[in-house]
This record gives structure tokens, sequence and C-alpha cells, in this order.
């Protein structure tokens, strides 16, 4: 019989965690949650709310979000209070803002609660940045996913660009860099690496490289 665990996925920003943690699911028959969707959602609410210069004040409205998962025939989308914002949340300025929104401590307790809550059953794959230390510090398996800055921005301009965006280099890698930053230094759960976490530098590999590589250590964990 096969078991069903908890996979934690965190890393860095645009280093492949989404495409590595929902393929990984999909092979394991598991559930995923994209933990970064929940705090673009939320960074997306505080904007609407005209919060964007004072995100402080979206505390004050945490029980009026709603953030759930539906399935698309285009993958898995988030909705916010009801409402499919899966495009809505992927441009540069949700991502700059749900990174600010998530130093706030009470946002980070209000959307960990809702996490830890869907991982009751296990079989699970989860991807953030605090999931192997914070959100299940008990995790069967930890991966830590990691790519050089320079190649995450790369990744990250092409992805702007086939959305219709136009991006300009510098100042995605500007932004990656900021970002980083602010994952690794805010005083509310660092990006860090869990101790008993895998770390996969994903720089040089190909995406099925990587995708069987990640199948051996997960076969391995069950
Ligand atoms: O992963 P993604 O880039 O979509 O996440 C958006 C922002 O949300 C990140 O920059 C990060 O600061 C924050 N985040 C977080 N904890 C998580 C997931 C995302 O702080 N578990």
């Amino acid at each position: 019989m096969v078991n069903n665990i908890i996979v934690a996925v965190d890393g860095y920003s645009s280093c492949g965690k989404s495409t590595i943690a929902k393929a990984l699911a999909k092979y394991a028959g598991y559930i995923y949650v994209d933990t970064g969707a929940m705090y673009r959602a939320t960074a997306l609410y505080a904007q609407r709310a005209g919060l964007a210069n004072h995100l402080e004040q979206v505390v004050d409205l945490l029980s009026d979000i709603h953030i759930s998962f539906i399935q698309t025939p285009d993958g898995q989308h988030v909705t916010l209070n009801g409402e499919d914002v899966e495009s809505q949340i992927r441009t540069l300025e949700i991502g700059n803002l749900a990174s600010q929104i998530s130093t706030i401590k009470e946002v980070r307790a209000f959307l960990v609660a809702q996490q830890q809550a869907m991982g009751d059953h296990k079989g699970i794959v989860m991807d953030g940045r605090d999931i192997g230390t914070v959100v299940f510090p008990n995790a069967e398996l930890k991966l830590f996913l990691t790519a050089s800055p320079e190649v995450r921005a790369e990744r990250r301009f092409k992805e702007l660009q086939a959305k219709g965006e136009n991006p300009v280099f510098e100042e995605v890698l500007r932004d990656t860099n900021d970002r980083d930053y602010r994952d690794t230094h805010r005083a509310e759960s660092p990006l860090r690496q869990a101790e008993d976490a895998l770390v996969v530098d994903n720089s040089l590999m190909t995406r099925e490289e990587q995708m069987e590589h990640i199948i051996e250590i997960f076969q391995r964990a069950l």
C-alpha cells in the first residue's frame, strides 16, 4: 500500500518550485498547494482596497478574505472571494506587493493556519518559502530548490514576455535580488533551508532531468 506523505517544497522565487511541485503532485496523485498564490491573492485584495501604500491595514480586513483553489481546464487557479484571479495575481506588481505583505506577522498566521488545515490528510505537495520550517516542520520530505539569480531572472523575464508584458531584463534581475533579500531577511519566517531538507540546484538541469531526480527522491521517501 502506498503511503501518503507531506512534501514541502521551498526555495527562492522563480526557481521552478511550482512547476516541479505540480508535476510531483500529479505523479503521486496528491493535492498541490501553491502558497505563493495565497500571498498574491491577499496582496491583490489589499491593492483593490486601496491599501497598496498602507499594507499593514489589511490586518483589519483578513476576515473578509476567502482564498481557495479550483480546477480549471487550464490547471489549478486561485480564487479570491469566489472570483478566479489567477491571471491578475501573476504580474510583477502583485509579486512585489505579495513579497511585502508576506512580512506581516498577522497575514502569515492567517494563511499558515489554512495551509496546515489543508495537510490534515497528508497526500499533499505544498510549495512556498516556509513550508519545511514553519507550516509542516514534520513533513516527511523536504526539498529546497535553488538556481542562480541570473537563471531565475531569465526564466521570469521569458514568462512575463509570454504573457504579453514588456519586461526589461535588468529590472527583472533587480527585482529578483530584492525579493531574495526580503524573503531571507524578514523577521517573520524568513526563507531558510530546513536542516533536514534536500537541496536541488537546478541552474543547469533540464526540467526532465530535475523531475527524474525528484521522483527518485520521492520514491525513496515513501
Ligand atoms: O512564490 P511566489 O513568488 O508566488 O510568492 C509571492 C511572494 O509571497 C514571495 O515573494 C514571498 O515573499 C511570499 N511567500 C511567502 N511565503 C510563502 C510563499 C510565498 O512569504 N510560503
